[in-house]
């Protein structure tokens, strides 16, 4: 039919002649097969496509299609790009097929990728303050000029022994192991992240039960699929996620989702369970007591791999060490958690309740749950929520199954990397304060408070893609402390775009999008393991038409560079006679004495992938050209039940099983399980087995928590007087097209969400005599913000949300960045530690050398909000707890959209108070911490015990 029209349109001369001869020659974009929108990869060094822009005319360009791997949210989805061999610009970004994780398809933030390389405010060249810190005036630096001072001062910490005030602080990381090797080859216990403000409670929930931290779900062969989140919109991985959950539901499986929030996802689910915030662990234990009372239990499962002798030896010391003891044990455990109870904490139905608890049982093995930040980040005791969640995959036995819950590191790839530098000889308190011995990450978001304390401080601080004054609570916290010299010696953002903390640095050194940099990336986005490889497109395209590039900013626009290797010429500079033993890690493994290239660190990984090199050679390339050709590949395809390997025998020489546990025991720690006579290596816990019983949680003075139990939040309906107008406000949604601070810059993403009002049910609204668009002044504990609603039948009643996407922010002195995004606002102090944030104009047109930039319709940039908590640090994951106690009133006379107010003394007295919840160091033998779970840059060994060790 469209041919049809197109021929009568050119016929009345409606149109060109879209058939001249010229154009016979092109065929159309297509192949057989099932992605017959890809082109085919022998084509990607010539193919043709015709430019849109010239339509109606047909007019072909000749592209180079280089892969890469888009950086706009953990997943790291495969992109192609499409880059115009005359212009040698990239024209676009679209999906990689032959990537294993998201197999073709994008969000909608992956091609906007192209807007990030295009924005034309961004840092062309590295950038010195040039007044005062904040003041907003800033100069154009050389890379040299900047290498030499950090160098100068990072050698000058080393040699004074200053070991832990040299410090990296990444906001989204990557780059598996790269920046760890590089911090320990200078010794320093210098890692920060972002985690305990994202993932960490959920994280402790799961390490507490078998030592991974993160659920690995098998979505597309799940019977039945369980998400505290928003898996099909946003959550990590969750583009790779949500094809394979829609797979599983295509193939009959069944959806209920928790959420007080009707989500995209809630709305597709066969189930909607909008339970009150925090109260999620309520009715997840309801579901255990529900499938224990059914017997749709797994026995066989539960038997051989839950520590449940120990449990009952402890616990029970009266009863016979028997599985039916123990499943009369914790029948009585779990006899409070009716559904009636459940409902009255979570508003659920009861009867809703028992409904998904039978499904549930009854898709025994093949149970899919996903928790991510959700309750496990918004509550205190949220960790709890991922603990009990894991229970219902622990009772229906789909632990590592087909079509359950894997482990995370099952399906997640680590590289051999070339040289590795032994771990430093440092503990750093103001990451891992002994406060906090449990704390899954480092408290990163105390930092500021720390300083203010003066625990220590800073002489290098490099924040790397990390804007804490935006989306940290308590930014104005941060702002005091970055613009004090005593604090901090020199900041370094190392950014490819300005942002409210690249404002109070140093230096804003520009660094490449997910197409400007090398980086590798592998996550557990399904039963199988991947890696991919993110390359600087331009220069693997100047590199394939024989044009040699030294530095990838050779190729990038203005000066952007590249992390990898800045890190290599600042590790060459700190230590250039190698006196200090730096310079030995960074000594190429092909040619002896030599500096290492960018090139040959990735050669060695490739070359040291299981599978990879075979791969390669059938295609007659080398590893490394396999990952440019491709961007990625398959290192195992999906497999489960990893627990069951079976030990080896020589690793079984001195080993003895434990009659009651079948416990492996060697050297005085268990090494595996021995299941029906098999001796299997089992999991990483001091029982080789799934804890239901944590000693650890005993042993570190939390025995009220020893097994899966529910903590009432601190949002909890008990706290809140609604007849007062307070409400528990969710903070933590994601917005599906925005990436926090970073998608600022991409104006195709901005133009789609722009504003960020206070989610409120209708019942709510009337009771206040609001309707949409309302101005209210929501309170939080250290001030407020003024905000409109959106009244929606959508929310639970009785709670209010609002992401924390959007409020991007620049001053009238600070260069002008992200302006698809940011509003124009003033900062006074009005007096000391009261801060007032006023914007004076929002989100307006403007001249630039894009055109769309004078197109701009929407005016509204929302509000910040997350700058008015104050932190809330779980005293035993370490995770920030994001759900506030706010109270709402109408706006005041003297109110306007968007105002900001806070009292960072008062932020610094709920600091303390939280402080106070906390049971520290030392535990047992006099550790910092426990010796068997994760600690990120692990130190030796000596540094986990607080005084000399015992024995
Ligand atoms: S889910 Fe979207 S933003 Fe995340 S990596 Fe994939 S394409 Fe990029």
């Amino acid at each position: 039919m469209s041919r049809l029209i197109e021929t009568i349109a050119e016929k009345l001369h409606l149109i060109p002649n879209l058939r001249t001869e010229k154009f016979a020659e092109l065929t159309r974009l297509t192949e057989p097969g099932d992605l017959t929108n890809y082109p085919p990869p022998d084509k990607w060094d010539a193919w043709v496509e015709y430019d849109a822009k010239s339509w109606p005319r047909r007019v072909p360009k000749n592209y180079m299609i280089v892969p890469t791997s888009c950086f706009n949210c953990e997943a790291g989805c495969g992109l192609l790009s499409y880059i115009d061999k005359e212009t040698m610009q990239v024209r676009k970004f679209e999906g990689n097929p032959y990537h294993p994780g998201s197999r073709g398809r994008n969000c909608a933030k992956g091609p906007a990728t192209i807007n990030q390389i295009n924005d034309t405010d961004r840092i062309l060249y590295p950038m010195k303050r040039s007044g005062k810190r904040g003041d907003g005036h800033w100069q154009r630096v050389s890379w040299d000029e900047v290498l030499d001072d950090i160098a100068g001062r990072i050698r000058e910490a080393l040699k004074e022994d200053r070991r832990n005030e040299v410090v990296y602080h990444v906001g989204r990381p990557g780059h598996e192991g790269y920046i760890d090797r590089i911090l320990q080859s200078w010794g320093v216990d210098g890692h920060n992240s972002h985690t305990n403000i994202c993932s960490a409670g959920a994280r402790f929930g799961y390490a507490i039960w078998h030592g991974f931290d993160r659920p690995s779900p098998d979505h597309a062969n799940a019977k039945f699929i369980l998400l505290i989140s928003a898996h099909l919109e946003s959550g990590h991985y969750f583009n790779p996620h949500a094809q394979r959950i829609i797979e599983g539901m295509m193939n009959g499986a069944k959806l209920a989702v928790m959420d007080p929030r009707l989500s995209n996802t809630a709305s597709m689910a066969d189930y909607w369970l909008p339970t009150y915030p925090g109260s999620e662990a309520a009715v997840l234990l309801a579901i255990a007591k529900i499938i224990l009372d059914e017997n749709l239990h797994n026995e066989d499962f539960m038997k051989n791999w839950v520590n449940w002798q120990e449990y009952l030896e402890k616990e029970k010391p009266q009863v016979e060490l028997t599985f039916a003891n123990f499943i009369g044990a914790i029948k009585e455990e779990y006899k409070d958690y009716t559904p009636e109870f459940a409902e009255q904490e979570s508003g659920v139905p009861a009867r809703q309740i028992i409904d998904v608890a039978k499904l549930i049982g009854r898709a025994g093995t093949q149970f899919a749950t996903h928790n991510w930040r959700s309750a496990g980040s918004g509550n205190l005791g949220g960790w709890a929520v991922a603990r009990c969640l894991h229970f219902l995959n622990v009772l229906t036995g789909s632990v590592g199954t087909m079509g359950g819950t894997s482990p995370s590191g099952w399906n997640k790839f680590k590289p051999n990397v070339f040289d590795k530098p032994p771990a430093q000889k440092f503990w750093n308190e103001l990451h891992f304060p002994n406060e906090y011995p449990l704390a899954h990450y480092e408290m990163s978001f105390l930092l500021p408070h720390f300083l203010k304390e003066a625990r220590g401080k800073l002489a290098v601080y490099f924040t790397r893609v990390f804007n804490p004054v935006w989306t940290y609570p308590d930014g104005f916290s941060w702002i005091e402390v970055l613009i004090d010299e005593n604090k901090i010696g020199v900041h370094a953002a190392l950014t490819p775009t300005w942002n409210e903390t690249a404002y109070f640095a140093d230096y804003a050194l520009p660094m490449g999008h997910a197409s400007e940099r090398h980086d590798i990336i592998s996550y557990e986005t399904h039963s199988g393991m991947w890696i991919a490889f993110r390359q600087p497109v331009l220069r693997e395209a100047a590199r394939r038409m024989g044009k040699p590039v030294t530095f990838t900013y050779e190729t990038n626009p203005g000066e952007v560079w590249e992390e990898d290797e800045f890190w290599i010429e600042l590790s060459w500079r700190i230590d250039p006679d190698g006196s200090l033993g730096i310079k030995q890690h960074f000594i190429s493994p092909y040619r002896p004495d030599e500096k290492i290239t960018i090139d040959e660190y990735y050669r060695y990984i490739f070359e040291h992938t299981a599978g990879l090199p075979e791969a390669a050679a059938k295609e007659g390339l080398t590893p490394l050209d396999y990952m440019r050709k491709y961007g990625a590949f398959e290192v195992e395809k999906p497999s489960y039940n990893k627990h069951l390997q079976e030990i080896s025998n020589p690793e079984m020489q001195g080993a003895s099983a434990d009659s009651k546990t079948n416990s492996i025991v060697k050297n005085g720690k268990n090494i595996g399980v021995v299941v029906d006579g098999i001796p299997r290596v089992g999991f990483p816990t001091p029982s080789r087995k799934q804890e239901f019983y944590s000693q650890t949680v005993v042993d570190w003075k939390w025995p009220e928590y020893k097994i899966p139990t529910y903590i009432k939040s601190h949002v909890h309906s008990e706290k809140i007087d609604f007849d007062k107008g307070e409400f528990p406000l969710i903070p933590t949604f994601r917005l599906p097209t925005l990436i926090h601070s970073r998608s600022g810059n991409a104006k195709w993403l901005a133009e789609i969400s722009n504003r960020n009002p206070l989610w409120m049910h209708t019942k709510d609204a009337g009771r206040f005599g609001l309707k949409t668009g309302a101005l209210v002044r929501v309170n939080t504990d250290i001030g407020y913000f003024v905000d409109r609603v959106w009244v929606t039948e959508g929310m639970k009643p009785g709670v209010v949300a609002c992401s924390h996407h959007l409020g991007r922010w620049r001053r009238h002195q600070d260069p002008a960045g992200n302006r698809w995004a940011t509003n124009l606002v003033t900062i006074e102090q009005l007096e000391s530690g009261k801060w007032k944030m006023r914007q004076t104009d929002g989100i307006r047109p403007y001249k630039s050398p894009d055109p769309d930039s004078t197109r701009i319709f929407w005016s509204d940039g929302g509000v910040h909000q997350n700058i008015t908590f104050p932190v809330h640090p779980d005293p035993i994951s370490g995770m920030h707890c994001w759900h506030q106690k706010v109270r709402i009133e109408k706006a005041r006379s003297e109110d306007r959209y968007g105002d900001v107010f806070v009292d960072t003394n008062k932020s610094f007295e709920i600091y303390k108070k939280w402080l106070a919840m906390t049971r520290p160091a030392p535990g047992p033998n006099g550790l910092r911490r426990p010796l068997w779970l994760n600690r990120p840059l692990r130190p030796v060994e000596e540094t986990f015990y607080l005084k000399a060790k015992k024995g």
